[in-house]
């Protein structure tokens, strides 16, 4: 499993989702789903259902309209690039598992919200975990220049995008 790869990582997005476990074949699962051509949108994560499985998956980023934002150039997000942006984005999506509805058994698709609960709230809290989870890791031994670079547009985006939703600070 991802988390296993990373010794040192303190987060295991099993660990801070009220018991959620992660099926085992889920990196497996998001590896399949990108390499068929799944859409890859600004915001690069979210839950899939895969054959009744629910995974959160890391997708890539690509960002076709807006080359520079802020101080960055950015640059198209694949996963795998940075293992402390995929590992925030897993905790992210790994926290909305919870809030979704089961998977059905038959099918490839996103995972949708359960009825009635508050989607934009509960964007707003993970993202903000989310901000804080790359924050923490921005100085971790070992993290390259690229990726620190990487670290620091996605934290402004995803500050940028919590204001415009109302949800930041
Ligand atoms: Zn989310």
């Amino acid at each position: 499993m991802y988390v296993k790869n990373n010794p040192a990582a303190k987060r295991d997005p099993a660990g801070e989702s009220d018991g959620q476990v992660v099926d085992p074949n889920c990196p497996d699962l998001c590896a399949r789903y990108i390499k068929d051509g799944c859409d890859t949108v600004e915001g690069g994560g979210g839950d899939l259902c895969w054959g009744g499985t629910m995974c959160p998956c890391i997708f890539p980023t690509i960002f076709p309209s807006r080359p520079y934002f802020g101080r960055f150039q950015l640059k198209d997000y694949i996963p795998g690039a940075c293992k402390y942006i995929d590992l925030c984005g897993l905790i992210h999506e790994t926290n909305h598992m919870k809030d979704q509805q089961p998977c059905q058994k038959i099918g490839v698709y996103r995972a949708r919200w359960k009825e009635g609960v508050n989607d934009v709230q509960l964007e707003c809290i993970e993202v903000r975990l989310q901000i804080e989870c790359l924050r923490s890791y921005i100085a971790a031994p070992g993290v390259s220049g690229d990726c620190r670079r990487q670290m620091l547009y996605l934290i402004d985006l995803e500050i940028e995008s919590a204001k415009l939703r109302h949800c930041y600070p």
